[in-house]
């Protein structure tokens, strides 16, 4: 370990999108000091409260140290590495053998590193044969590729980081930053408290981001692509327009801007869906058109919606309209929820994608067979997460490997989750800890994989930009690394001479070579730069921005600015939008929208977090925030507990009573499971209802009732 020498390790904080840079000083006995990276670009030293607590959450008591395997009792008892991998390339070879490559399926994370993706995506969509690859990010982030595929041609995110330093306006929509992707949210004040940028918040909860917001729009769930629409119309009516980009670079404009006017045919209609004051939505589009230099901003209120891609073809569409995107301080910029959501979308492990950011085209399936050399090559686009939890139910799957996640917490319907995976015929878990719901469903093997401190590889965050999360721990008891994991089942599957890895950085070469293959240019994702990176470079690597063609080794801050989409004719498409609608409606028994989102100080289902006293201590049990008026209709008070129930599920929460919570929309936060004192897994409450592009689930707005316990 590099540490040895007393330098501190340079790696990446692994929570949120931001990607912070890390520098952690191991101390000798299994811990280590954590401090930020003052060099890395994302945040310059700085650290929010769940990357600086980092140094309280490397304690092996909850890890998983060996490989275990379920018996007859449904207890485990430890096996051998040989054992287990023995037992899992067989068990997946006799149902392969039996029912087809389509009844193996794998369900990532974005908290893999893009190597370990790489394998997983590889040995899956090459080598098995199965497409039904998909992973946690498709609750995360999938109607923001939905949404960059479709009008921009590519899953390009066209801006940096930079641009929240200087834009003149920041408009943040669906996204508490200030409390999920803190450090950004600090270099947004800084912009406004030192330069006067302006700050917009448009969220249907007033949070802890609106507190400095020069403007706060509390909108009805569900409507922000009729705001948006109405700002397009505002453009176009006020000759605010860049005809020049609209020709030259974009198509669909007039059919976009006419569907526009059938959604939003006036203020008042607006003012009306949106429930939003009519002065406000237009102070609002006066200060967006004035200003050239705005970023829009969105996170998981605009993708966790039936409409994700719509809401995110909405901004985009008034940035292309006005050019503004990818010129410093101004583009349209989606915050990634989680550490290397990014990498895994580059690699292909979307339902949806291939590999290497390409699609099922028959060029695209023929040029990824010859490069892997794939006997068994995937033809068409796999189930995404909610239809391939549906089709373990429905008996269509019968073996899934989990790595890294745990969806019998997080998956909308989580019970029913639950239930369809202890039915299957071989079930493989990938993991760090014991402690977790996904593990009492029954997995038949639990592998146990490194964590944040052991692993070595790379991950990509919200601005593209690559970072090395570098080892400082050694691996502990029997821990290996997820890529030696799928690689060793790979080689006893008969494709060991693919899979013949040396380590991370063989594997991130290889990735790094099929981005740039038969490229040309045609293709956004190209780290022809990085092909055939050796291990001394792969090591010393700096944070930089893909694209990083061949010549072109320093990265890229911004594209688009001068057209150029990746798509037929160099054009970004605007589309027609749907009616903005939410999934389901509340009604006399369930009355009630339940919401649901992070807090500050806790990541996901708190595996790592909760080893922090001091980050449970931000909110130490499983809450319901509700606006007063609400607790006093439903007969709840202030630190009482309630029953929250939907269709498809129940828990009891502490009542917290909060001015910020829309009047009829609660917020619920997602991080506890069912092993804490109260059974409150939230995305048990969750409905499944799709965006029909993305398959990204609406878990921001179910139908739920409340009651005083
Ligand atoms: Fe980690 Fe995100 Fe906090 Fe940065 S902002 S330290 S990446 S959790």
């Amino acid at each position: 370990l590099s540490g040895r020498s007393g330098q501190p390790v340079r790696t990446t904080c692994p929570y949120c999108g931001v990607g912070c840079g890390i520098l952690a000083r191991p101390d000798g006995k299994g811990g280590a000091a954590i401090a930020g990276d003052p060099a890395h670009p994302a945040n310059r030293g700085r650290l929010c409260s769940k990357g600086s607590a980092l140094g309280e959450t490397l304690a092996l008591g909850t890890r998983v140290l060996h490989p275990l395997k379920r018996n007859a009792r449904g207890a485990y008892d430890r096996v051998s590495w040989d054992e287990a991998l023995d037992a899992v390339a067989a068990g997946l070879k006799a149902i392969i053998a039996r029912d087809g490559p389509e009844a193996v399926a794998f369900y990532l994370s974005g908290q893999l590193l893009t190597e370990d993706y790489y394998v997983a995506n590889k040995l899956a969509k090459g080598f098995i044969g199965t497409p039904h690859v998909d992973t946690n990010s498709r609750l995360c982030m999938s109607s923001t590729v939905a949404g960059h595929r479709r009008v921009l041609g590519s899953d390009t995110v066209p801006g940096c980081y930079d641009d929240l330093d200087c834009a003149d306006l920041v408009v943040l929509v669906g996204s508490n930053a200030a409390w999920c992707h803190p450090v950004l949210f600090r270099r947004i004040q800084q912009n406004h408290t030192e330069r006067g940028a302006r700050v917009v918040v448009i969220d249907p909860r007033v949070t802890a981001s609106a507190e400095e917001a020069d403007l706060v729009l509390p909108l009805k769930p569900g409507s922000d692509s009729l705001l948006f629409a109405g700002l397009l119309i505002h453009l176009a009516d006020g000759g605010l327009l860049d005809e020049s980009y609209l020709a030259h670079h974009t198509s669909g404009f007039e059919e976009a801007l006419a569907n526009a006017r059938t959604l939003a045919p006036g203020l008042a209609t607006i003012a009306e869906g949106t429930g939003l004051p009519a002065a406000d939505i237009a102070a609002f589009y006066r200060l967006w058109a004035e200003t050239p230099a705005v970023v829009t901003a969105w996170s998981q209120g605009v993708n966790q919606s039936a409409q994700g891609t719509d809401k995110v073809a909405a901004i985009l569409h008034c940035h292309l309209a006005t050019g503004r995107i990818g010129r410093p301080g101004s583009g349209p910029f989606s915050l990634t929820g989680q550490p290397n959501a990014m990498g895994g979308r580059e690699v292909g492990g979307l339902a949806n994608m291939l590999a290497a950011h390409m699609g099922y085209s028959a060029g695209e399936i023929d040029r990824v067979r010859r490069f892997w050399k794939a006997p068994n090559i995937a033809r068409q686009e796999g189930l995404k997460a909610v239809d391939m939890i549906d089709a373990v139910a429905g008996g269509g799957i019968k073996a899934l490997w989990v790595m890294a996640t745990n969806p019998a917490v997080s998956l909308p319907r989580a019970d029913a989750v639950k239930a369809a995976l202890a039915e299957l015929e071989l079930f493989i878990v990938s993991e760090n800890v014991l402690s977790n719901d996904t593990l009492a469903a029954g997995p038949h093997y639990i592998l146990p994989a490194a964590a944040w401190g052991e692993k070595d590889g790379t991950v990509t965050n919200s601005e593209r930009r690559i970072s090395r999360q570098r080892p400082f721990l050694p691996l502990p008891g029997e821990v290996r690394p997820d890529w030696w994991i799928i690689c060793e089942v790979a080689r006893r599957l008969g494709f060991g001479e693919a899979f013949a890895y040396a380590g991370p950085a063989e594997i991130y070469a290889e990735h790094a070579a099929l981005t740039a293959f038969e490229n040309e240019g045609s293709r956004d994702l190209d780290l022809g730069a990085h092909a055939g990176l050796g291990r001394g470079d792969y090591d010393a690597l700096e944070p930089v921005q893909w694209p990083l063609p061949v010549g072109r080794p320093g990265g890229t801050a911004r594209l688009f600015a001068d057209g150029g989409f990746f798509a037929p004719g160099g054009r970004a498409t605007m589309r027609p939008l749907a009616v903005p609608a939410l999934a389901s409606q509340p009604d006399a028994e369930r009355p009630l929208l339940l919401n649901t989102g992070r807090i500050r100080d806790h990541w996901h289902t708190m595996t790592r977090t909760g080893l922090s006293a001091r980050l449970s201590a931000h909110i130490a049990e499983p809450v319901i925030f509700l606006h007063p008026r609400d607790a006093e209709r439903y007969g709840v008070s202030e630190g009482g507990f309630a029953r929250v129930a939907t269709e498809h599920g129940a828990a009891v929460l502490k009542v917290v009573l909060d001015e910020g919570a829309r009047p009829g929309a609660p917020f619920a936060p997602i991080h506890w499971s069912g092993e804490t004192a109260s059974d409150a897994r939230i995305g048990a409450l969750a409905q499944a209802a799709c965006d029909p592009f993305s398959g990204q689930p609406e878990l921001k707005a179910t139908p739920a009732a409340i009651a005083p316990v």
